[in-house]
């Protein structure tokens, strides 16, 4: 089958490990992510993945009880690392040869992360699990996942979250939510809609790099996307 996205870039929130539980790792639903990016590998695309902590640690909300914020941020990404390493678990098991690569170097459980050796693995097929965000308080995995997309020339960024899509409202509360097919960075910032943060859509829009937006819940649809179906909702310029 024609891919009409062989790099990609999926961006995972922490909630998305959570599954239906309030709290962190649900390896069910790990196990179900992974054979989605097993089945879109099999096809030939080349994945490279980044994972949020929201279901551990967010800095914000230390802070917001008085914690230093760098601390609290340095916290949440060590807590991307801990997802990182049961993701890698997940499609080891599935037999998904994978590395994580991580920006606050720790070499006694992953990599560091080296642009030119990142490329390499995806180049072998192996799947790349970028860990620690950027590696710099203040930022947020959405951001991370755009800088890592622009530095490994990704064709797509996919945002899989539980919705299908950008909504003009929240679509849990709103019956009459209304979904967009389509969007332009302008329209996310200015709209103010909560996709994904303002300096990861930024990035994205200097370097022009389409985002998606799909509901990752549905088996099959990240392989659906990347062979061209028009899923969810198409970020771009
Ligand atoms: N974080 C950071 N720098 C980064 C990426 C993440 O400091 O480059 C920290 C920040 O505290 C953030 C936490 O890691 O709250 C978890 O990331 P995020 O909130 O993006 O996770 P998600 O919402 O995707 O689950």
């Amino acid at each position: 089958m024609e891919l009409k996205y062989k790099r990609i870039l999926l961006k995972l929130s922490g909630e998305a490990l959570m599954g239906d539980d309030s709290f962190g790792i649900n390896t069910e639903v790990l196990g179900e992510i992974s054979s989605q990016i097993k089945e879109i590998m099999d096809l030939g695309a080349e994945v490279g993945i980044v994972i949020g902590a929201g279901n551990i640690f967010r800095g914000v909300k230390g802070a917001s009880q008085g914690m230093d914020r760098t601390a609290a941020d340095n916290m949440g990404m060590l807590a991307t690392v801990i997802n990182s390493l049961a993701m890698q678990d997940a499609l080891e098991r599935g037999g998904v040869v994978t590395r994580v690569m991580s920006a606050i170097p720790m070499r006694l459980v992953c990599e560091p992360y080296i642009r030119r050796r990142a490329a390499r693995h995806l180049e072998k097929g192996r799947a790349v699990i970028f860990a620690a965000g950027t590696g710099n308080p203040y930022f947020t995995t959405d951001s991370a996942g755009v800088l890592r997309a622009l530095e490994i020339d990704a064709d797509i960024i996919i945002k899989a979250t539980k919705v299908d899509g950008v909504y003009d409202k929240d679509p849990v509360l709103h019956a009459d939510a209304v979904k967009y097919e389509k969007l332009t960075y302008d329209e996310v910032l200015s709209k103010n809609l909560r996709v994904m943060d303002t300096a990861g859509i930024a990035l994205a829009k200097e370097d022009n790099k389409p985002i998606m937006v799909l509901n990752m819940t549905q088996p099959g649809n990240i392989r659906r996307a990347v062979c061209g179906e028009a899923l969810g909702t198409l970020i771009g310029s």
